[in-house]
């Protein structure tokens, strides 16, 4: 048997560089949208430069019709503008075909006869007939972080550092629950929980100076609590400037 079946019965093999990406993402916010966004972005910058001539690839990208929003936005903060100029062209020609085959042709007008809205089925055929290639890309991102998470939790320095933080945001939190072992999701739950009750007293410190009858100053950790609260709820983050 090969050496490396040792380790499977200890913590599962995870990468220590990952250890140091979490406890720096874990400053920003939810340390998995602080990474996973990063590596999208790399990825994307990759696509464009390397990828936009695979076949394949521009396939699934007229399937899908281009990335999702919060992808396009990538891609536009991305860097290369002849990419996304080859990758438009290419959904563009898609759809316009689209709207010239169905231009009040035989094709509307069979289907009008089956007791369907001709218009209603173009709307459907321009739309995405596939996912966001980028979003079916996420579990694959996710899961060494993750894997990451858990066996690093188990060292006092790293926990102490995750529970002073925002920890995970909701979606995270859910992925993170369905990919742990049991007793790492009941002990994640309830530093989560921790966490959140605490987050919540500081949204009741916010709310309650804002009320006009206190003249008490906003301190400098409640000052942007909302942000912090509504990525934590939403699973919403977006990098401020930090590049
Ligand atoms: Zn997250
Ligand atoms: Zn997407």
């Amino acid at each position: 048997m090969p050496q490396t079946h040792r380790h499977l019965k200890e913590a599962p093999v995870t990468d220590p560089r990952t250890r140091d990406d979490l406890l720096e993402a874990m400053r920003l916010g939810c340390p998995l949208c602080v990474l996973i966004e990063r590596a999208e972005r790399k990825a994307i910058d990759h696509f464009l430069y390397d990828q936009v001539n695979d076949i394949s690839q521009r396939d699934a990208l007229r399937a899908s019709r281009g990335l999702c929003l919060p992808h396009s936005e990538m891609l536009a903060e991305g860097r290369s503008a002849l990419g996304v100029a080859i990758l438009s062209r290419d959904i563009l020609r898609t759809l316009t075909a689209e709207l010239e085959a169905s231009g009040g042709g035989s094709r509307g007008g069979l289907k009008s006869l089956l007791g369907g809205n001709p218009n209603a089925q173009l709307a459907d055929r321009i739309g995405p007939q596939a996912g966001c290639p980028m979003c079916a890309e996420r579990p694959r991102l996710e899961a060494p972080l993750f894997t990451g998470l858990f066996h690093n939790l188990n060292d006092a320095n790293f926990a102490a550092a995750f529970d002073a933080s925002a920890g995970l945001c909701r979606v995270h939190l859910a992925n993170g629950l369905r990919a742990a072992p049991q007793a790492a999701g009941r002990d994640l739950a309830a530093r989560q929980a921790a966490i959140w009750r605490r987050m919540e007293a500081v949204l009741d410190e916010f709310i309650r100076k804002n009320d006009y009858r206190f003249n008490e100053p906003i301190l400098e950790h409640e000052r942007d609590v909302w942000r912090r609260a509504l990525q934590a709820t939403s699973g919403w983050y977006h990098r401020d400037g930090d590049e």
